[in-house]
């Protein structure tokens, strides 16, 4: 049986950061599932689609192809239809809409049977926000990332600044209080963490240390 290991959490917590490096430490795969929901919004918006329209979604995502591809680095590629989105997908546009297209319940069943293939034949460390409750109830080892507000609005900033979007604190700060909202209260797949899951407030902490936290649990 392929080893499993989930870390969930909100926006900025540092999961995949995490997920990434310990996914190379252990020699597993890594699974960005924020990554898939993205790439279906960008798909969505250059549709025109309705946001708002649950069965034009679904049958959006029924038509549409998402790779997720490890690079040697440990990065992942994101592919659309066969198309590189892997930086497109992290711009604010797709960041502000796509908790509208993750409340979708039909939507995130389909995510959860590609999210789980990924699981049969591979040994993976998956973040995300349902991963340890809905996804990999089972799973070897959970994970949840917490981090104060403000330490996760700075990650973000850091991030956007990265990709050369010039964005105000305001927009990161109101941005991640609406996800947060929606991910924590939407009735499907809601954010939170799985009873068995070890909790780990990363706000004082270096990547590295938390990095070595989460190993110590594995081992
Ligand atoms: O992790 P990331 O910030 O890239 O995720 C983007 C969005 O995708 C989240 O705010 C959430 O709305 C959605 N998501 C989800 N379930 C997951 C992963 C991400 O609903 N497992």
């Amino acid at each position: 049986m392929p080893k499993i290991i989930t870390i969930d959490g909100p926006a900025g917590s540092g999961k995949s950061t995490i997920a990434r490096e310990v996914a190379k430490r252990l020699g597993f795969t890594y699974l960005d599932t924020g990554a898939m929901y993205r790439a279906l919004t960008l798909k969505a918006i250059r549709a025109n689609a309705n946001l708002e329209g649950s069965e034009s979604l679904i049958d959006l995502i029924k038509k549409t192809k998402i790779d997720i591809i490890a690079q040697k680095d440990g990065s992942l590629k994101v592919f659309l239809d066969k198309e590189d989105v892997t930086v497109e997908i992290r711009k604010s546009l797709v960041t502000q809409k796509v908790s509208f297209i993750a409340k979708i319940p039909g939507i995130r069943t389909e995510m959860v049977k590609l999210q789980r293939q990924f699981g049969k034949t591979n040994d993976i460390v998956v973040e995300g926000r349902d991963i340890g409750t809905v996804v990999f109830p089972n799973a070897d080892r959970k994970f949840y990332l917490d981090a104060d507000f403000n330490v996760r609005v700075n990650r973000r900033m850091g991030d956007f600044q990265t990709l050369g979007q010039n964005i105000s604190l305001k927009e990161v700060e109101d941005d991640l209080k609406k996800r947060d909202n929606a991910d924590m209260t939407r009735s499907v797949g809601p954010l939170k963490q799985a009873k068995d899951a070890i909790l780990l407030d990363t706000t004082n902490l270096s990547i590295e240390e938390v990095i070595e936290k989460v190993l110590s649990y594995i081992k």
